[in-house]
This record gives C-alpha cells, sequence and structure tokens, in this order.
C-alpha cells in the first residue's frame, strides 16, 4: 500500500466531499486543482504545479487560454443553444472552417469524444449498407486490441480492457478486434467481404502512448483502400497538434476516410467532438436518423474555431515536435535504472517504469513524488506514466520539468 501523503485541512475538505457525495468511479491524485494558466496549474493552498495530463490532451492550447476564453465568453453573451430544430449563424461558419481546414466534405458536430466515435461507427455501418452492399445485419467493425474508444456500453462492447467492461454486459455484437501494429492479423480480417470499416488509434493513448511501427499506418491504410473498407482515425487524443502534426495521420500522409476529433477542440472548455468525412459517406445519414442536443451549438461552434487558429497561429504543432524531441531526449539522458522505456511522438510521450524490484506501485509512488515536486501525471496501466503538457511549453520548461522528474526518480 502506499503511503498516503498528509494533505492540507483545505485539501482534505474537498477530498472527502468529493468521497462522500460522488460516485467512486475515479481515482484521481490526491490533489484540489482551483486555477490554470499555459502549462501550470495552482492547488487550493496556492502550491503551483506543471499540468503534464492536460486532461488527457484537451488542453493543448494551454489553460485558459485567452482567445479562447474571450471567445467563449463573447459568444455565451449573444447566444448559447438554439438545438438543430433551428439554423444558428455560428454552424454555418464552423463547419466552413473545420472541412476547409482538414480538407473534407462535410462534418458531423457533436460533443463527448464518444458520441463522436459512436456517430463515426454508425456511418460506417450506414455506408456498408448502402453503398458497399453488405447484407442487412450482417456489418462488421475492425477494432485494435487494446483500444480506447470512450465508456458508452457500444464502445466498451469491442474494449479488452477487462475493468471497462466487468459486469456491464450483454454486448453489442458486430466487432471483430486485430492485433495493433501487425499488418497480418488486419491482412486475415480483411478477407472478410462484410466488413465495413477499420477503427485505429493512429497511436494507442490509454495503452501507454504505444506508436506503431513506421509504416504501419499507411500500409493499413492502403489495405482498407484495396478492400474497399473504412480507414477511421480516431484522434481524439493525438490530433490537433499533439504529435508535432495537426494529426498523427500526416506522420505516414495517411488521408482517413473518417477522422474523429474531440477533447483539444474546444481547448479545454467545453465538450466538442466531430466526424469528418466526404459526402459518400455523410450523406447517409438523412434528417432525423441522428443528433444531439447540444451538438454544433452556438457556444461549442465559437469556441472550436478559436481553439484550431490559435493551434496554427501560434505554431503549437512545431513546438509540440520540437519540445518533444528534446523532451524525450532528456529523458533518456537520465538514464535512470527506474526507468525501461520512454516511447512517444511530438508532446505525446510515455515511460515505463521498472518494477522488476516487485514494486508493482512504483509508477503510483513516481507519480505521487513528482506532485510533490510539482508536477502532475498520472499512471495509465499500472506500469506506464503519461507526459502530456500543453503544447505551450518552452526549452526552458521543459529542463525545469526534467530535474522534477530526476529528483523524484532518485526518490524511489
Ligand atoms: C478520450 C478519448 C475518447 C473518449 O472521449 P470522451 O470525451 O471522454 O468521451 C475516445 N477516444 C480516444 C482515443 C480518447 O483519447
Amino acid at each position: 500500500m502506499i503511503m498516503h501523503a498528509k494533505h492540507s485541512e483545505k485539501t482534505q475538505y474537498f477530498l472527502d466531499l468529493e468521497d462522500r457525495h460522488g460516485a467512486h468511479n475515479y481515482h484521481p491524485l490526491p490533489v484540489v486543482l482551483e486555477k490554470g494558466e499555459g502549462v501550470h496549474v495552482w492547488d487550493v493552498d496556492g502550491k503551483r504545479y506543471f499540468d503534464f495530463l492536460s486532461g488527457y490532451s484537451a488542453v493543448n492550447q494551454g489553460h485558459c487560454h485567452p482567445r479562447i476564453i474571450q471567445a467563449m465568453i463573447a459568444q455565451a453573451q449573444k447566444l448559447t443553444l438554439t438545438s438543430r430544430a433551428f439554423h444558428n449563424n455560428q454552424l454555418g461558419e464552423y463547419e466552413r472552417y473545420i472541412t476547409g481546414l482538414f480538407g473534407y466534405d462535410k462534418v458531423l458536430p457533436m460533443n463527448s469524444g464518444v458520441e463522436a466515435v459512436e456517430t463515426a461507427v454508425k456511418l460506417a455501418r450506414r455506408w456498408g449498407y448502402e453503398i458497399k452492399g453488405i447484407p442487412q445485419g450482417q456489418a462488421k467493425i475492425l477494432v485494435c486490441e487494446n483500444n480506447f474508444h470512450g465508456r458508452t456500453l457500444n464502445v466498451i462492447s469491442f474494449s479488452n480492457d477487462p475493468s471497462a467492461r466487468i459486469n456491464y454486459g450483454p454486448f453489442m455484437p458486430g466487432y471483430e478486434t486485430v492485433r495493433y501494429n501487425d499488418i497480418s492479423s488486419l491482412a486475415e480480417a480483411l478477407k472478410d467481404k462484410n466488413v465495413a470499416g477499420f477503427l485505429i488509434e493512429p497511436i494507442q493513448g490509454e495503452a501507454g502512448v504505444v506508436v506503431p511501427d513506421e509504416g504501419y499506418l499507411s500500409k493499413a491504410a492502403a489495405m482498407c483502400k484495396e478492400a474497399n473498407v473504412l480507414f477511421i482515425a480516431d484522434e481524439i487524443q493525438t490530433g490537433l497538434g499533439r504529435t508535432g502534426k495537426m494529426l498523427a495521420c500526416e506522420h505516414e500522409a495517411v488521408r482517413p476516410d473518417m477522422i474523429i476529433l474531440g477533447k483539444a477542440l474546444s481547448g479545454g472548455t467545453m465538450p466538442v467532438s466531430a466526424v469528418l468525412a466526404d459526402d459518400e459517406i455523410m450523406m447517409t445519414i438523412k434528417p432525423g436518423e441522428h443528433g444531439s442536443t447540444y451538438g454544433g451549438n452556438p457556444l461549442a461552434c465559437a469556441v472550436a474555431v478559436e481553439s484550431l487558429k490559435v493551434l496554427q497561429e501560434e505554431g503549437m504543432c512545431e513546438n509540440a515536435a520540437v519540445q518533444g524531441d528534446y523532451f524525450r531526449s532528456c529523458l533518456l539522458n537520465l538514464s535512470s535504472p527506474h526507468i525501461k522505456i520512454v516511447r512517444g511522438k511530438g508532446l505525446f510521450t510515455a515511460v515505463v517504469v521498472n518494477t522488476d524490484s516487485g514494486n508493482k506501485d512504483a509508477a503510483y509512488t513516481l507519480c505521487m513524488e513528482m506532485m510533490g515536486n510539482g508536477l502532475l501525471a498520472k499512471p495509465t496501466h499500472g506500469d506506464k506514466i503519461r507526459f502530456a503538457p500543453p503544447l505551450v511549453i518552452t526549452k526552458d520548461q521543459i529542463d525545469e520539468c526534467v530535474a522534477i522528474i530526476a529528483k523524484s526518480l532518485n526518490a524511489l
């Protein structure tokens, strides 16, 4: 068991409130935050931390980015929600902007990430029946082992993570799992003529920033094209600058048939997600056949446009590429016996902590040490720690953070 650090009275008050009145569906680090700006967050006692989670990459643009907050306030004072029963003067502008930016005919706006995943799967099935000609009820979607695409019953139906599935059955049929980063596994599954789509994270985030071999994505996309199967990229976590490009698929010049975006699409201010696709796919859904009360609301649209502009106009993709490479080289230079693997792309990095000594909680212990030293990160799947700071981080700040990580490793 981990020794519990002493919390201030104020911190303990908020921990107790959540413990007593909130569902226990998360296991957060015992830190209570009340303010954020750029790469920093502050707790209720005024202690400052570097945020190396960035809300699972929702806060790529940095906390409370002034331009995004300004756009949000301005729109909030005018009009926030119309529902799609009526038009609003923000939706069309946003749709033109995002489709132009990514080069697709159409966008379908949703809110949380998992809703956009659901939307993409619905579209793939529709396309499978109406365009590809798959017999009714037979459409199949290929997914990858160790995927993470969200938490709805349908989406956990194709998860192989026991903690996401236990006692939630029965599950939705129509999915088949292939091994990630394994061309032959995909080739085998693509022999089935009833496959409509292949859903993939270009880099697996929750699995611990698992980067596939160079060439895998482009080969997989080519094989899907050959088999008349939609290549569907879940870029909710890898997209919007995180890996050093606007989309992680750009690293291999892959143009997915569908792109799923979320998280940083609103710079961490509200749930905004989207599916991008061309007409052949998107126009298979007719009025009344899919929707969301909040999807495409004017507040979300105004915030999303500004969030996308900020990423580009402030060179955040470029900075992620440069600082990410520098950060990983610094981690490797530490040559710490406690770090087994350093991997990632852009500012999407993970370390695998050495548990050979038998300390299964080493990653959690390290996160607690780093928290004490002013850096917040969270273990994923036991022995991995994801390091994903906002994309505005500077080289000097990276140096400061590497010193914190080094000091924390020495305390292990
Ligand atoms: C976070 C995430 C989701 C789910 O997004 P929510 O907004 O939490 O529903 C789906 N796919 C990937 C790759 C993610 O990282």
